[in-house]
């Protein structure tokens, strides 16, 4: 999944269809296809890799003394897969 991290008020937001955006108002954005999104704002994207949250999510229990690993990088400017648009909302 693709997180929105605004680097204003550094809030992550989970994009969506629909239109969504960070606490301070700056930065907000939503998939547009089901890999592409396109963001507007001083924001960067997050990629979450679902493989390893769902594994963390389902063997939490058998990590008492720290939580399992999950990855999640921050999407390369000029990734295809990211489009960065100005204007108002
Ligand atoms: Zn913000």
């Amino acid at each position: 999944m693709k997180l929105l991290l605004c680097c204003e008020c550094q809030d992550v937001t989970k994009l969506l269809s629909q239109d969504r955006g960070c606490r301070c108002g700056k930065s907000h954005g939503k998939y547009v296809t089901d890999k592409v999104v396109e963001v507007t704002g001083p924001c960067e994207v997050l990629g979450l890799d679902n493989n390893t949250l769902d594994h963390g999510v389902t063997t939490l229990d058998q990590h008492p003394h720290g939580g399992p690993p999950v990855l999640a990088w921050v999407i390369p400017r000029g990734n295809p897969r990211v489009r960065r648009v100005s204007g108002g909302r």
